[in-house]
């Protein structure tokens, strides 16, 4: 068990000139509050804090960190209010224990609600100070060490919870040993079987491996003491939940794990030359795999690692992996984020140079920006899974972008700049003309073309990776729907104005807000917005503003038929609601017929059939389009022109007309004209139908009379 002479003891170790009072008078006010609570595992509950700032100090973080570790718990589980923290152990260290507290005034919302609200709260403080996000690590392991204690049910939802989010974190700031006792932990909990029969198997080849093991072992040191290298070497052997991984994601079996058993040779010399010259001395030792050798060091990964790895054959095909590094790699590699601090000594401005801590803290703030609660713990772990795979692209003039894996061209054009993105048409990628939804590769050049007048697509957010694309074309679209909305509210208000003679002046806000008591009407544009938006009629409207046409409207919407104002009704555009469309004059589609929107600088969305001539036009914009479905309504009836040409015989005006009547079609307009020299007569019946399947019904019916030679909807 750890007591604080432990933690006291590290802490002095890494820093000679450090003082332990505060130390030590945190873990006394700590014991003194949590002293009538145990951990459920029956220990006095103080033996987590001091497990937790055990942690903290082995990492070597400072002071404050080592008392906020003591005291994480003290806010949360005890009557003890922040301020009483400041007052006794200064600002930063009240500030690093609020960032670790759970908010208290949320018990009234759901789970998952209260989970990402916290969540994001801990994100906050920890973008503003990352010691916290390494406390709550150094937190999370200690719990997922004693997860045992905690009914089975919790046990999942708490692996899974680690699996999902502290590991990635601990991944994304480097973390390197934390991240691996975390991942093995909750593979335990989460899949137990899964766990149990892969350990044994996993024990039972560390168990054939023994022997050779140490004879490597000294191989390598009588090597490296040979060569005057001065260093650590260290064995390992893979984490079972890594083994898992591997094999899951090479579809491979457990011997083929080639870094199943792997060495650490740390160099005490800080000079990453002697790494090469070791991954030297151990060719000439063994036979290596050419293909699995690789160079961290020229190349770090992501997350700041740097290493040289070899995989090397002993005998009769045993693998083994050597990873060559300086201590300061290693520490790093191991420490991560927390490496990094100790290096710079510093506070947070000088850890804001940390790549990894800059993409972390963006991602976050990104995803604070525009998610609601319930989709953020999701963004979040979207986001956190990109930034372990994350690549990086040029511009033309050689910036290079850092986007998540599989990014597109249109997540590259708003990582430039948003106007970009909303005006991308075009992208190049290494200088060929690609799709917008092309996946970019690491080290892509890309160019992006823009046209002034362009604007998102819906579409695009099938295909982006980033939340900031995400987020910007979803903005726009909620923009534009507003303002859209706001201008044909206000046309269609002035019209019916002007119509019946009503001035300006009668519109009295005050009493429509009144009146309607579904929205808040405080000013003119929120009228316009409504009305506009089909929120509210505008014959509602009209009759507040002027009470005598409410009844006389009522008449006149009864004998109403199926015109382009019932047209919008019968459309729905994917994922918008309240937007103004129209049909297409070109083509007039009909329910059923494949449809497809364009938005219209002026219209709003025109709906056409999806083989319209007119949308193959070189003026068609492609980013324009829009998804949109039929909505199926009570009462459909759509206009369709349709042309009939015909042998000229008598009669056959009657047995086409018949048709119509058969099926009680409501026939608006028929004009015919004969050719006489061609001895063909050509009609054109203006018909009300309901359905695209009504209407090629009544195609087949004409088709089947003798004497007409052919039918055409015209477009
Ligand atoms: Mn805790």
């Amino acid at each position: 068990m750890i007591r604080i002479d432990d933690i006291i003891e590290k802490f002095t170790e890494h820093h000679p000139d450090g003082d332990p009072t505060l130390i030590q008078k945190a873990y006394v006010f700590a014991s003194m509050m949590h002293e009538y609570q145990k951990r459920k595992s029956g220990l006095p509950y103080i033996v987590h804090p001091l497990n937790v700032a055990y942690t903290i100090a082995e990492i070597r973080l400072d002071e404050e960190s080592i008392v906020a570790a003591l005291l994480h718990d003290v806010v949360e589980d005890t009557e003890t209010p922040i301020d009483k923290i400041e007052e006794l152990f200064g600002k930063e260290v009240a500030l690093l224990v609020d960032g670790l507290t759970k908010l208290s005034a949320l018990e009234n919302l759901e789970k998952s609600e209260r989970q990402a609200a916290n969540f994001k709260k801990l994100l906050i403080a920890m973008a503003e100070d990352p010691r916290v996000l390494i406390i709550k690590l150094a937190d999370r392991l200690d719990n997922m060490r004693t997860l045992e204690f905690m009914k089975e049910h919790k046990q999942k939802t708490i692996a899974e919870e680690t699996l999902d989010i502290y590991a990635p974190l601990a991944h994304a700031i480097g973390m390197g040993k934390i991240k691996g006792e975390l991942e093995n932990l909750s593979f335990k909990y989460i899949a137990p079987d899964e766990y149990k029969s892969l350990s044994e198997k996993v024990e039972e080849r560390k168990t054939k491996y023994e022997p050779y093991v140490d004879e490597i072992y000294n191989t390598l040191k009588e090597e490296m003491l040979k060569n005057g290298i001065n260093c650590i070497i260290q064995k390992r052997f893979k984490h079972v939940y890594s083994i898992y991984k591997k094999m899951k994601q090479r579809n491979i079996t457990l011997d083929e794990v080639y870094d199943f058993l792997a060495f650490r040779i740390i160099l005490k010399n800080n000079d990453p030359n002697e790494c090469y010259k070791v991954i030297g001395i151990l060719h000439g030792l063994w036979v290596y795999v050419a293909h699995r050798w690789r160079d961290f060091i020229s190349q770090p990964k992501k997350n700041g690692y740097q290493s040289l790895h070899t995989t090397l054959i002993y005998g009769e095909g045993l693998h083994f992996e050597v990873q060559v590094r300086t201590e300061e790699m290693h520490r790093i590699a191991e420490e991560g984020l927390a490496a990094h601090w100790q290096y710079k000594q510093g506070k947070l401005s000088a850890l804001e140079d940390s790549r990894i801590y800059q993409l972390l803290s963006k991602t976050i703030v990104e995803l604070q920006e525009n998610s609601s609660s319930s989709r953020f713990i999701n963004d979040m772990k979207m986001g956190l899974k990109d930034i372990s795979n994350d690549i990086m692209v040029l511009t033309p003039r050689g910036k290079t972008i850092t986007l998540p894996h599989q990014s597109t061209p249109v997540d590259f054009a708003y990582a430039i700049h948003t106007e970009v993105g909303h005006k991308c048409v075009r992208a190049k990628v290494d200088g060929k003309i690609v799709p917008l939804d092309t996946e970019l590769k690491d080290g892509n050049l890309v160019e992006i073309h823009t046209l002034p007048s362009a604007t998102p697509s819906r579409d695009w957010l099938k295909f982006v990776k980033t939340n900031r694309a995400k987020n910007r074309i979803r903005a726009w679209f909620r923009n534009f729907e507003k303002e859209r909305n706001l201008s044909r509210g206000k046309e269609l208000l002035e019209k019916a104005l002007r119509k019946h003679k009503i001035p300006f002046s009668d519109v009295d806000i005050e009493k429509i807000n009144k009146e309607i008591k579904s929205h808040p009407i405080t000013k003119i544009d929120d009228l316009y917005i409504l009305i506009g938006g089909n929120a509210i009629s505008l014959r509602k409207v009209l009759g507040i503003i002027k009470p005598s046409l409410a009844a006389k409207k009522k008449a006149a919407i009864k004998r109403g038929n199926s015109k382009d104002s019932d047209f919008e009704k019968k459309v729905r555009i994917k994922g918008i609601d309240h937007i103004y469309v129209t049909r297409a004059r070109c083509c007039n589609p009909i329910y059923g017929d494949d449809i497809i929107g364009y938005l219209t600088k002026v219209k709003g969305v025109s709906i056409h059939r999806v083989d319209c001539e007119n949308l193959k036009q070189t003026r068609i914009d492609p980013a324009r389009f829009i998804d949109v479905e039929w909505v199926e309504t009570e009462k459909m009836s759509f206009t369709v022109d349709l042309n009939i040409l015909t042998e000229d015989v008598k009669g056959i005006l009657t047995k086409l007309t018949d048709v119509f009547d058969k099926m009680n079609l409501d026939l608006r307009k028929v004009i015919g004209e004969t050719h006489k020299a061609k001895q063909q007569a050509i009609f054109r019946f203006i018909v009300q139908v309901d359905s695209r399947q009504q209407l090629d019904n009544l195609i087949v019916k004409l088709k089947s009379i003798k004497g007409v030679l052919s039918v055409w909807r015209k477009k």
